[in-house]
């Protein structure tokens, strides 16, 4: 096979970013830091019924708390359970003093709100940042701050993470996210806010989508539907942030449209094996901030 023919899948591979492979460097980062600590991190996992996909979740999270040596206890109430009985639950591990992170799984059964649970949860362990009073530090915020001490939401974190792996600096850029969710999009626009990036967010009602996302530099998809960012809408060599899970026949799918996209991107994640396993990682990462947080307080 000749140098060229032998090079080209290489290159082919180079601008894909490696979720499962920064994610597992975070983890084992996290991990050697328990082994120097007194006391384990501990983080709660509360599901509530038996979504399938809530559960291959909160299974997932269980293991990786364990493999990162931490504390981990996984509390499963019945789809019936009351609102009442889960702020009982919710309030029994805010007193629990080997718990320093607790996660609500949603989404919740219909009849439950997930407001009133997230306000329930003690914003000292607020592991997934989603209570208003973190919500609003990280509004506040004015600089960046270090990944390993910064309480942001987990998908979020891990989307910066994945764009700084790429080595492009943020500083001046245009970022465009689509999608406003307070889960994803709003928080990774404050977070990319804080690199100094100028920060652009699409939605459903945003006109001429396709001429937006074209001006990014950095273009992060958190949409949930499957391949709406085709080639048209993407700017050269830019870095394109896949978080869209989809289920399409069976199979996991993005919100970017990877096979056309990839070609035209400067760095992409893939999906699976982008932002999915950073999510994880960062909500080990953001137990342990809690954990020391608690510790020195
Ligand atoms: P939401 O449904 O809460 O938000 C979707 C956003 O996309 C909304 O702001 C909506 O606009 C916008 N939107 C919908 N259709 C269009 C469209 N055609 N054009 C432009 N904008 C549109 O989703 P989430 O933020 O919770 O999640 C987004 C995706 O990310 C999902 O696929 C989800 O599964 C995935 N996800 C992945 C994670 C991971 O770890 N990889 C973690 C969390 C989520 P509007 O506000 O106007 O309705």
């Amino acid at each position: 096979m000749g140098a060229a023919a032998a090079a080209a899948p290489l290159t082919h591979m180079s601008n894909i970013i490696d979720g499962k492979k920064i994610a597992q460097e975070l983890r084992e980062q996290v991990a050697k830091q328990v082994q120097k600590m007194d006391r384990k991190p501990g983080l709660a996992v509360v599901l509530v019924g038996d979504d399938p996909a809530s559960r291959v979740y909160v299974n997932s999270k269980e293991k990786a708390c364990k493999a990162a040596g931490f504390y981990s206890k996984k509390i499963v109430l019945p789809t019936d359970t009351s609102q009442q009985k889960l702020s009982k639950q919710i309030e029994q591990l805010n007193q629990d003093d080997q718990i320093d992170g607790i996660l609500v799984q949603m989404p919740l059964p219909s009849h439950l709100d997930e407001r009133e649970a997230i306000l329930a949860i003690d914003p000292n362990k607020d592991v997934d940042c989603f209570h208003p009073l973190n919500l609003g530090e990280l509004l506040l915020q004015k600089k960046a701050i270090p990944m390993e001490e910064l309480l942001a939401a987990c998908t979020p974190k891990g989307i910066i993470r994945l764009i700084q792996s790429t080595g492009v600096s943020l500083e001046g850029k245009k970022a465009v996210v689509v999608g406003r969710s307070h889960l994803v999009g709003k928080p990774v626009a404050l977070l990319l806010l804080a690199e100094n990036a100028t920060v652009e967010i699409c939605h459903s009602r945003t006109q001429d989508l396709a001429a937006q996302c074209k001006q990014a530099d950095v273009l992060v998809a958190a949409v949930g539907v499957p391949q709406l960012i085709t080639k048209e809408m993407v700017k050269p060599g830019a870095v394109v942030i896949d978080v869209g899970i989809n289920r399409v026949d069976g199979q996991l799918v993005g919100d970017v449209d990877f096979e056309q996209v990839q070609p035209v991107a400067g760095h992409i994640t893939p999906v699976p094996g982008g932002v999915g396993p950073m999510t994880i990682a960062s909500l080990l990462e953001n137990t342990l901030i809690l954990a020391k947080r608690r510790s020195s307080a």
